[in-house]
């Protein structure tokens, strides 16, 4: 019997390849912003995953990408996509 990976890597993944897509159609910058805020949760969609950010959550707000609306993220949703601006620009290396 095979043992399965835990549930956590699930969603995580699959935000992680919603993250890429993204980034390749446009809609997430593929990179560094020229400045990023932290703080508590606004109550507004994270631009990846499209759930809320509590007031209870840290919100992450990235300033001068190049996209028409703010681009928010809860700070677990940063790291996937800082991870997949990773993953995309090697891919472009090639
Ligand atoms: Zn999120």
């Amino acid at each position: 019997m095979i043992r399965v990976v835990t549930d956590r890597s699930k969603p995580d993944s699959v935000c992680f390849e919603r993250a890429l897509r993204a980034i390749k159609d446009g809609q997430l910058p593929p990179g560094v912003a020229e400045r990023v805020w932290g703080g508590l949760g606004s109550g507004l969609p994270c631009s990846l995953c499209g759930q809320p950010i509590h007031s209870s959550d840290i919100e992450i707000e990235l300033d001068g990408v190049g996209t028409a609306a703010a681009v928010r993220f809860h700070s677990r949703c940063h790291h996937l996509w800082q991870q997949a601006c990773a993953r995309v620009s090697a891919e472009a290396d090639h």
